[in-house]
């Protein structure tokens, strides 16, 4: 049965995707590649998909569930224990004298700025695309106001912004994953950052006004990661809106509400979804999982996985990062899964796929990375051998029923930061990461290269939807246009010295393509 082809056919849409290319000069110029060029259509792709029973949270909670996860031990080299008066106490003021901002301590900023040097080193990508575009300066004129992780990795994509000829306001969407030494450095530069580690939850809200209740300056663009303050400008500044010309969305959580408030007909912008990006979903939720895995477990646990038996709930994106991971150093995987084609690939992957139950006596790890809920249960639990390490790399902290364990009968130790033995009446002890939040995000960092990816999209969607003329997007949500996603590719190909075969005038004719690209059809699943 071959595969139904959308209306008018893949050739005659990539056609059209060809000379729309041509009408959009700035993705035209910023796509000169050396080697190659690629340049962009205009191919909008609403994204139809509704959101998964276990993305749907409802707006009125008052802070995301990523806003709490932990991001503590590892994320910063400065804490912020260190000192008890509150930031928003403080009068500080960075070098130039400006003091429009609210950061620990603007000291730390020379530290901090190494910290964006190194990470600098690992995104060659995104200052390619730094250098390429800010002759043209395609951000000129965009107040963007921004709230994610402040983390080296993400001053670089701010400082592009900035570079590109944005002016940014930034907050955090997590309270405690900013590394308030590169906020230092941020505000020393000049960005007008509002955040640090170990924010309580008011602080959180107030960083974000301050971002966005500024007299004499209004944000015309957002870049959101968690939903937070698109809630907060929805809820207290509507009028806002007005100005804003668009959206950027990062993660699950947030772009499940934009579709929530687009299916209610509440979207007042065009919000551009970078979750579902094949160069965010493919590499963030599997290679990075993959890297990231061992290393939030050998931090906390120091546990050599040789000959382990080890259990992965879920063989999704990133259950099959962790999976890979773990099988090459030697550990004995076993797979659970509910959908008989992701448990198929598991099997042809070569892990047993079993039922949590059949295992769970005899396994040395669990962890589960289904986005589901009570995926552990405290009846699995109970049965968990001696020493047993139980931990979650979903993105919520249900997977794990970690509530069922706060009974009299079990004692909790803290055995290092992250690290808790719940200890039974007879002595057995589970070892509980991170109590059951992202292990991690909590536990450990992730690695540069992959957040380079990440950061080159959202900034390609940001200009996207900043140069758009007026009607190419309406008030929906999109996904990015699938020769962006090839041009971000594109980028980081140099990191490796790859070199991409060309097609050849009768290859590119033989299959229907464009030689420039795109070189997959939207339904093609990587
Ligand atoms: P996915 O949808 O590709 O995979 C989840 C898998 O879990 C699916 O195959 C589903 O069938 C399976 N599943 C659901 N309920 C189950 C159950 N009760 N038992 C066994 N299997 C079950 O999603 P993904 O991209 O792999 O992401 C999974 C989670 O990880 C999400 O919450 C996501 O937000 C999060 N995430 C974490 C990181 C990180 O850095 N830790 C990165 C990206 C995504």
């Amino acid at each position: 049965m071959s595969v139904p082809e959308p209306a008018g056919g893949e050739e005659a849409k990539q056609a059209k995707e060809a000379e729309d290319a041509e009408k959009f000069s700035f993705m035209a110029t910023v796509t000169k590649a050396p080697k190659k060029q690629i340049q962009f259509a205009d191919d909008m792709q609403e994204f139809s998909k509704f959101p998964t029973k276990t993305g749907r949270r409802s707006l009125s909670r008052s802070i995301s569930q990523s806003s709490t996860d932990s991001y503590s031990s590892a994320a910063s080299y400065t804490d912020s224990s260190d000192d008890e008066v509150s930031p928003r106490e403080k009068q500080q003021t960075n070098s130039k004298g400006s003091s429009n901002f609210c950061v620990k301590n603007i000291k730390q900023a020379e530290f901090g700025r190494r910290e964006i040097e190194i990470a600098e080193q690992d995104m060659s990508a995104l200052i390619s695309l730094r250098k390429r575009a800010q002759g043209e300066k395609p951000l000129a004129g965009a107040k963007i106001v921004g709230c994610t992780h402040i983390t080296a990795q993400t001053a670089v994509l701010i400082e592009t912004l900035c570079a590109l000829g944005a002016q940014c306001r930034w907050s955090a969407c997590n309270i405690y994953s900013t590394q308030n030494e590169v906020a230092a450095a941020l505000a020393e530069a000049g960005v007008a950052v509002f955040a640090w580690k170990g924010e309580s939850e008011d602080d959180f809200w107030w960083c974000i006004d301050r971002c966005v209740n500024v007299e004499g300056w209004q944000a015309n663009m957002i870049l959101d990661d968690g939903g937070d303050l698109t809630h907060w400008v929805y809820k207290k500044y509507p009028n806002i809106f007005k100005k804003i010309r668009g959206i950027v969305e990062e993660s699950v959580t947030g772009v499940h509400r934009l579709y929530q408030l687009s299916k209610a007909g509440k979207l007042c912008v065009p919000a551009m979804n970078v979750n579902d990006s094949v160069t965010k979903q493919k590499f963030d939720n599997l290679y990075c999982c993959r890297e990231s895995i061992l290393d939030g477990l050998k931090r906390t646990t120091d546990v050599m996985f040789g000959g382990k038996q080890v259990v992965v709930c879920g063989y999704g994106e990133v259950g099959k990062g962790c999976c890979a991971a773990l099988k090459a150093l030697g550990a004995i995987v076993y797979v659970t899964e509910i959908d008989p084609i992701c448990a198929l690939q598991a099997c042809m992957d070569g892990f047993r796929v079993v039922k949590l139950s059949e295992v769970i006596r005899q396994v040395d790890v669990v962890i589960t990375c289904t986005g589901n809920k009570n995926v552990v249960t405290r009846e699995h639990l109970d049965r968990m051998k001696n020493s047993c390490i139980v931990c979650n790399m979903g993105h919520s902290n249900t997977e794990i029923d970690v509530t069922s364990l706060r009974t009299p009968e079990l004692t909790w130790e803290r055995v290092r930061s992250q690290v808790d033995h719940v200890i039974w009446p007879d002595g057995k002890r589970v070892v509980l990461l991170a109590e059951g939040r992202l292990l991690n995000l909590s536990c450990s960092t992730v690695p540069t290269f992959v957040l380079s990816i990440t950061a080159t999209t959202q900034a390609l969607a940001l200009i996207e939807l900043y140069n758009a003329p007026e009607g190419r997007y309406k008030q929906d949500v999109y996904l990015l246009p699938k020769k962006m996603d090839e041009y971000v590719a594109s980028l980081h190909l140099p990191s490796f010295d790859a070199h991409l075969t060309e097609l050849t005038d009768d290859q590119a004719k033989y299959l229907g393509l464009n030689k420039n690209g795109p070189f997959k059809p939207n339904y093609y699943r990587y």
